[in-house]
Order: C-alpha cells, then sequence, then structure tokens
C-alpha cells in the first residue's frame, strides 16, 4: 500500500519551490577519501529556520483548506519543527498557537515566539502540552500539524529526495538521520521512486531509538526516553502510527545505531573539516561513515538535517570535550 506516494510528493515540491531553499550538495573530499567512493553532504543545514523542517512544515501549511487557515494551527514541538511550524504559518498570514510544558527553558520559548508563534505554556510534561494541542482542536477548530506522522509533512519532507535524485542520478545510497521517520520515509520513498536501485540507510543514536525498536518488535513500540547529543532524534513514533512506521519498513535498507561519543566525533568532523556548524541530529550520517559503521560501494549522499544546537555545547564538542556529551539539551520532539 502507497501510504505517500512520489506524485504527492512532486505536488510538493512545486507547492513549496518558492519558499525554502533548494540546499546545496557539496562534495566532501575527506568523506570520499574516507570511504573509497564520492561522498556528497546535502546541507539542509543551510536551509531557512535551520532544518529541513521547514520542508514539510510548509507543504502542510499550504495544504489547508481556506476554512482551516481562518481558525490556524496548533503543535506542541518545541524543536525544529515548531519553529518550522511558526516560520511557514507567519509566511502564509496564518495564526500558529504552539502549547508547551513550563519546564520547556526560555531560550527555547522565545526562539518560537521570535518566529511569530502564539505561546500556550501549560502543565509540566509533554503529555500536557499534547493534551492542549487536542483541547484545541476539538474546541476551537485548529488543525493540529505533528512533526511527522503527517502526509503532508512527510511529502514535504521527500522533496530532498528529489533533489538529491535531479543533481545526482547516480546515487547508489542515501544516509538519513531517523526518529519519528518522517524524513526517512519521504526522502527514501522519493529516492528510490526516481533511483530504484538506491539503498537508503537510517541513522540514529543507539539510547532510546524509537523508531529502530518498532521497526525489530514489527510494530510501534514505546522508548524510554533518555537525554542524547542528537537530541533532535528523541521521542517516540507514536503508539497509533499511522504512515511513517509502514513506509520506513517497507522502503529503509538498515538502520545504523550511534554511541553519543560517535555522534561527537561527527559534530567535530563537520565543523574541522566541512566547515560546517551542524547539530547532533544532523551529524549522525557523517559520525556512521566516520565511525565505519556503513558499506559503501559507490556514490553516497548523506542528508545533514540541521544545525541548531547550543552554541556553548557545540564550542565544547569541537574544542575536544568528549566527556560533555549529554550535559545540555534533552528530549527535543
Ligand atoms: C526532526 C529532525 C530529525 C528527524 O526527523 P524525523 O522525521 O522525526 O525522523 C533529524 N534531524 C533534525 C535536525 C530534526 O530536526
Amino acid at each position: 500500500m502507497i501510504l505517500v506516494g512520489p506524485d504527492r510528493i512532486a505536488e510538493a515540491q512545486a507547492r513549496i519551490a518558492d519558499r525554502v531553499r533548494r540546499t546545496p550538495l557539496e562534495s566532501s573530499p575527506s568523506l570520499s577519501a574516507l570511504s573509497g567512493a564520492p561522498v556528497r553532504l546535502k546541507l539542509e543545514s543551510h536551509q531557512l529556520t535551520g532544518s529541513f523542517k521547514l520542508r514539510g512544515a510548509t507543504n502542510a501549511v499550504l495544504s489547508l483548506s481556506e476554512e482551516a487557515r481562518q481558525r490556524g494551527l496548533v503543535t506542541a514541538s518545541t524543536g525544529n519543527h515548531g519553529r518550522a511550524l511558526a516560520h511557514a504559518a507567519k509566511a502564509e498570514g496564518v495564526r500558529a498557537v504552539v502549547c508547551m510544558s513550563a519546564l520547556v527553558p526560555a531560550n527555547k520559548v522565545e526562539a518560537v515566539r521570535a518566529l511569530g508563534a502564539e505561546i500556550r505554556i501549560i502543565g509540566r510534561s509533554q503529555d500536557d502540552a499534547q493534551e492542549e494541542v487536542e483541547r484545541l482542536v476539538r474546541q476551537e477548530g485548529l488543525a493540529a500539524v505533528p512533526p511527522f506522522d503527517h502526509a503532508d509533512v512527510i511529502a514535504g519532507q521527500g522533496t530532498i529526495g528529489l533533489e538529491i535524485a535531479e543533481a545526482q542520478p547516480d546515487t547508489e545510497l542515501v544516509l538519513v538521520p531517523l526518529s519519528g521517520g518522517g524524513l526517512a520515509a519521504g526522502v527514501a520513498m522519493a529516492v528510490k521512486s526516481r533511483l530504484p536501485h538506491a539503498r537508503v540507510i537510517g541513522v540514529s543514536m543507539a539510547r532510546g531509538a524509537a523508531m529502530s525498536e518498532s521497526l525489530r518488535a514489527g510494530r510501534p513500540v514505546l522508548v524510554e526516553e533518555v537525554e542524547t547529543l542528537a537530541d533532535s532524534l528523541g521521542g517516540g513514533i507514536g503508539l497509533e502510527n499511522r504512515y511513517t512506521f509502514a513506509m520506513c519498513r517497507d522502503l529503509i535498507d538498515d538502520v545504523v545505531l550511534l554511541s553519543e561519543e560517535e555522534i561527537a566525533e561527527g559534530i567535530r568532523h563537520a565543523f574541522a573539516a566541512e566547515g560546517e556548524t551542524v547539530e547532533g541530529a544532523g551529524a549522525v550520517g557523517i559520525a556512521a561513515l566516520l565511525a565505519g559503521k556503513v558499506d559503501v560501494k559507490g556514490p553516497t549522499v548523506v542528508v545533514v538535517s540541521g544545525r541548531n544546537i547550543d552554541e556553548a555545547l557545540h564550542r565544547r564538542i569541537v574544542s575536544g570535550g568528549a566527556d560533555e556529551t549529554v550535559s545540555l539539551g534533552g528530549p527535543n520532539p
């Protein structure tokens, strides 16, 4: 069963073309030498708002009915999806409400507010924030736009895969960060529709990787959430998962898991060898190559998904501090 097919991704590409950046695909001499095949980086860290999430959020906003636009949008994400949705809604003059718990740090709250969203502080957990989302949907008719398990969001993220296939039709392998699976599902569907022989490998942190555990179990499962340097990869996939579990199960060829030290090495390498500031989640593809955990046989593209990392943490990591890997940040759905 095709849940979000190539046509839907091609439509998303046309719809969002003048709202998002077509990000650079840069060759990496150091990773190519290491891997023995050409390696290129798809730099979504250069995307507006600092992550690829703007693609899915923009496609979701532009796909709303006129009625839904009048009422507005709501989400509980305080991380890259929250930023992206705030930006996308503001660009279209649509109201966006972001619900968050009282425990969300002030700098994150301000980052989302600065992008024009209305902030609603509620309760003391992510679950409380999610309940408020559901209440606003029920009682005020707002449209919920979740961070990954939504057809328009997946189609938007898939536009990265189309750009890769168009720019680099000899691609044999794509490495994609994997959390809820919206990115991996969309990219895999797009890449495989254009390049049927290409492989797509998902990369997650070893601790608390919900999609990886779910794929192994054969159904969505809950995982305990732990702090990780790849904070944008935290969070569950939802026991009621509708799209991304099935798509990842059917389209992803393999999943690679990384230690915190390996992720730190990816961040360091991105900065020292590529001159790129990349957050933990964005560095996992690079880290997987550095760790020798991927069998590279031909032209390879690494999706570098975002750059939003705490500055002080980034400074510590690139200056060599490997011990403080999990001293900052936390679950960032
Ligand atoms: C959200 C996010 C991911 C993971 O995307 P999913 O669709 O949840 O798998 C990876 N990297 C960054 C920077 C993100 O913000």
